[in-house]
């Protein structure tokens, strides 16, 4: 039994713990020496470490425990998480304003202004005043559960600051700007690759299995719309009376001003461009909301977008800088790409001594020489690009640019299509290609190979050791060895690195495989649904277009690289080398019921999407194919059912509807 005093003790502790993080991380008015909260910290570990009975969930000193999870868990957002439009200048900003009063017939309206934080959003649920699951914003509809790392960051709270209360929320995570050099700067010590930018950082460590890297990482969080919340005495009944609320409970509020009209929004937002310079952490906008919830519920939403805010985005940042040279690379599809090489220069955040160029149209269009003084910007996110050249500030000493017309790498012919921009090395042999495609295999955000860097792998095609990716896994130490900057401890090291990349998550290996316009997000979004690297290469281009997130090229770019008799050589060799060729080894042994049958679904079925039950079928190792055929197993049927329904009794194929259906999918036959 633990005594009372003890249980009081720590409640007392947890209390005052709470009011110091609030204090230290919201109110940025500390109270106490750091040193006196650590203090209190230690005791309450030690206590709940003594008594473990005593040890809660929303006990602050579960910002970081817990093991590192074996995957994401799927979140259903209550409320699906759309995206904000867009506005650009002014004129689309009264655009907005016109649609809104017209579609509310009176002009009896506030707006809101807000900073547009540069972070990832975080859906928060709260239990009891208790955080329950902290989710990401996924397709909008399913996010996933990154609880265990949103609990390390200190301005969310474990517990809210009143009692009772059951709300959701979202808000932004995000990395301060010194922060983020600092982070930088210790992973340029540590010889790690730094990030682009303090978004990629933040949405990196909130997307980790282990919660130890989040709690490393400087992260905040502010929240910015209370999405969920029974009020039965009506209290809130504005944006602004939401974010109060949040405020009273514990939480950072993003930045607001209100405004009556639309004249005064644009005056915020443009004073806002310049002086975005002054806080600490990186705005790319503003974000202009309706205040009253009741005008927003009457507003309603597009499919897409909600019809009572929009985002403002800033125009992006530009500035002067020299051309010293340009450069032309050869990627790993054989593309010639020209670079300017720059003057390095200050923009956004970080520094840019490189622009692409594109291609030799490009250049041409904009008629950039070596020695030119141009205008660069960064667009989007991180590439940097030439806006013009500033031609007043010609001498007379500038270069125009050729296209060479043998390939810098390997110097064979290059070659361009008469309606195509790029221009390409015919070799199928070029190193330049097989570099790079060996270089981005064993990148970070695909095998993540260790020890194996660009000229480690130079030097095993020069010495025929490797002519694919594949063939790395097949190196012996011995092959190692004789390469130069190699010694005996280096070559184990390296063989050990790529032994263990055998085990990577199956959406590392298809990005890793290097299939043109497959980025690392499609590589996610493929997993979720195949499953396997075999269901992926039976998908046809009909099936992959019916996700989402995958357009007609990818699609098709997808079925020709499973096409491609070399691709499937070197798939095998991988298979064979036994690197792991299906989602986490947990799905795997999930139970296979539906092995070897084969499923075709018509109509609307009520409790999953197309998309989602053929994920399902799937997992438990049966596959999905369009149309039936004497060989289907099963035919679901929905609402709306099509022809494919004949068609199934003509052939005796089993019929089951949703129900039956969701049996089977339960392992119930
Ligand atoms: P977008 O991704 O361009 O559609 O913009 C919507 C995203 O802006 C949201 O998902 C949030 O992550 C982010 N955001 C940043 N600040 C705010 C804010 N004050 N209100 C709403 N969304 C915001
Ligand atoms: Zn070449």
């Amino acid at each position: 039994m633990v005594e009372k005093k003890t249980k009081k003790r720590v409640k007392k502790l947890r209390e005052k713990i709470r009011k110091h993080e609030y204090k230290y991380y919201v109110l940025d008015n500390p109270e106490i020496a750091d040193y006196e909260y650590d203090k209190l910290m230690k005791e309450l570990e030690n206590l709940e470490e003594k008594f473990p009975e005593l040890k809660t969930e929303d006990s602050p000193t579960q910002r970081v425990g817990g093991e590192p999870r074996d995957e994401f868990k799927r979140v259903e957002h209550s409320t699906q998480v759309l995206s904000l439009d867009n506005a650009f200048g002014k004129d689309e900003l009264k655009d907005f304003d016109d649609r809104i009063k017209r579609n509310l017939s009176t002009d009896n309206y506030e707006y809101i202004v807000e900073h547009k934080i540069d972070g990832l959003s975080a859906i928060l649920r709260y239990e009891d005043s208790t955080l329950n699951i902290g989710a990401t914003r996924g397709n909008g509809r399913v996010g996933e559960d990154v609880t265990h790392n949103l609990k390390t960051i200190n301005s969310i709270p474990l517990k809210l600051r009143k009692e009772n209360i059951d709300l959701e929320l979202r808000g932004e995570v995000f990395i301060k700007k010194d922060g983020f050099k600092e982070l930088n700067k210790n992973r340029e010590e540590a010889e790690k690759k730094s990030f682009a930018n303090p978004r990629n950082a933040a949405a990196g460590s909130i997307r980790q299995l282990d919660p130890k890297i989040a709690a490393k990482r400087p992260l905040s969080f502010i929240a910015y719309d209370l999405v969920e919340f029974e009020d039965s005495k009506k209290n809130i009944n504005s944006h602004l009376q939401a974010l109060e609320f949040l405020k009273e409970l514990g939480f950072n509020i993003n930045w607001y001003q209100k405004c009556n009209d639309i004249s005064e929004v644009i005056e915020v937002c443009e004073k806002w461009v310049e002086k975005r310079e002054d806080i600490d952490f990186e705005i790319d906008g503003m974000v202009i909301k309706i205040n009253q919830l009741s005008l927003r519920e009457k507003l309603g939403s597009t499919s897409k977008n909600p019809r009572w805010a929009i985002a403002y985005k800033f125009p992006a940042q530009q500035k002067t800088t020299k051309v010293k040279d340009i450069e032309v690379t050869v990627g790993r599809t054989g593309a010639l790409t020209p670079n300017a090489v720059l003057e390095p220069v200050f923009l956004d955040g970080s520094t840019v001594s490189r622009a692409s160029l594109h291609n030799e149209d490009e250049v041409k269009r904009k008629d950039v020489r070596i020695n030119d003084t141009v205008l660069v910007q960064k667009a989007g996110d991180v590439i940097p690009e030439v806006v013009k050249v500033i031609k007043e500030k010609r001498t007379g000493n500038e270069k125009e640019f050729e296209m060479p017309n043998k390939c810098p790498v390997c110097g064979e012919e290059v070659f361009r299509e008469e309606d195509e921009a790029i221009t390409r090395c015919t070799n199928i042999s070029c190193p330049a290609q097989r570099k790079e495609s060996i270089l981005h295999f064993v990148s970070r955000d695909a095998m993540d190979i260790e020890g194996v860097g660009p000229s480690i792998i130079a030097q095993l095609l020069n010495n025929d050791l490797i002519e694919d990716y594949a063939d790395l896994y097949y190196l012996k130490k011995n092959d190692l060895i004789d390469l130069k900057r190699m010694a005996e401890k280096s070559s184990k090291n390296v063989i050990e690195a790529i032994k263990a990349s055998k085990d990577r998550d199956l959406n590392r290996l298809i990005y890793a495989l290097g299939i043109r316009h497959v980025g690392s997000n499609a590589s996610r979004i493929l997993t979720e649904n195949y499953y396997s690297i075999e269901n992926l290469k039976s998908a046809d281009k009909d099936e992959l277009v019916k996700i989402n997130e995958i357009g007609p090229v990818m699609a098709e770019s997808i079925v020709n690289f499973f096409k491609n008799e070399n691709n499937l050589t070197v798939l095998k060799k991988l298979r064979e080398a036994d690197v792991k060729m299906e989602k986490n080894k947990s799905e795997k042994e999930k139970p296979q019921y539906l092995k070897e049958k084969s499923f075709v679904f018509t109509g609307a079925l009520d409790h999953y999407t197309r998309r989602e039950a053929s994920a399902l079928v799937r997992k438990y190792g049966g596959e999905v194919k369009s149309s039936v055929s004497s060989k289907t197993s099963y035919l679901v049927v929905g609402d709306n059912s099509g022809s494919k329904y004949e068609q199934a009794q003509d052939l005796d194929v089993d019929i089951l509807n949703e129900d039956e259906f969701m049996e089977l999918l339960k392992g119930g036959h």
